[in-house]
């Protein structure tokens, strides 16, 4: 761990009636980074993202959180729905944004969460609020469509959507789980470069099994294997070891 940790997963076992999905698992993320989980099913990534949300206890070891201006906070016990409030997001790979109203409205919802959807949709909205919802629908290139039901948003533009309406209830880390499922190509392409456009704005941690994706946008990509970390390093690092190349990549 070094002073631009954002995230530390310390010693972490996660035993589920005797079923071991993650064994000592020890990952360090760094502030402001592309950090990807990767490896193959039943690896355990979804359950160290789970760890990380509160979601699932741990059995062992404990999962911190550095905050850039408050105190260290301890996830490992923390209540689940305690963890957005301190500035952690996550977004599942189905896209689940309000297809009935607007892409403005669906992001005016996600700043006013704390209030009743009618509450939210009324809400007046300041006009710092609209400045900064406006440079966030910028980044994510969906400015043009602010008045566009997110139900005709092609199926990009609505996992791109829900990536800014995380990004506007100024998370300090967001969990993306494959974001780029369901895209061809092109699409792809362009979510990177948008997370790419955030990364100074918030960390993200990424599941992914799109390797050229990873090669795309990581800074840093630990391989997990049978409930353990296998490797840890930049993306050439890991695409270079022959073990990674055996028992993921199936070469
Ligand atoms: P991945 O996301 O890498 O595919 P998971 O974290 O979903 O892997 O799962 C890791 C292992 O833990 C798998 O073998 C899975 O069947 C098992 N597992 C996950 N959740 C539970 C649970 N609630 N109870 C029992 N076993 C589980």
């Amino acid at each position: 761990m070094t002073n631009d940790t954002v995230l530390n997963i310390q010693d972490v076992t996660v035993d589920f009636d005797g079923f071991c999905a993650l064994l000592r698992v020890n990952v360090a993320v760094k502030r402001n980074t592309i950090h990807f989980f990767i490896g193959p099913n039943g690896a355990g990534k979804t359950t160290l993202l789970d760890i990380i949300c509160a979601k699932t206890k741990a059995t062992d070891g404990e999962c911190t959180f550095y905050p850039e201006n408050r105190s260290p906070v301890k996830l490992t016990g923390m209540k689940e729905y305690k963890i957005v409030g301190e500035g952690i997001g996550r977004k599942f790979q189905v896209p689940s944004v309000f297809v009935n109203l607007s892409v403005i409205e669906n992001m005016v919802l996600s700043l006013k969460d704390n209030k009743s959807i009618w509450q939210s949709i009324f809400y007046r909205i300041s006009k710092e609020e609209e400045k900064s919802i406006n440079e966030i629908l910028e980044a994510v290139d969906l400015l043009d469509k602010k008045d566009e039901k997110a139900g005709s948003l092609a199926h990009g533009q609505k996992q791109w959507l829900e990536i800014a309406m995380q990004l506007v209830q100024k998370p300090e880390i967001i969990m993306l789980d494959e974001p780029a499922a369901g895209m061809g190509k092109p699409e792809t392409y362009k979510t990177g470069e948008i997370l790419k456009k955030i990364k100074d704005q918030c960390t993200i941690i990424i599941v992914e099994h799109d390797m050229d994706f990873v090669k795309q946008i990581s800074d840093c990509v630990t391989v997990l294997h049978e409930g353990k970390v296998l490797l840890e390093g930049d993306c050439d690092l890991v695409l270079a070891n022959k073990t990674v190349q055996e028992v993921y990549l199936g070469r």
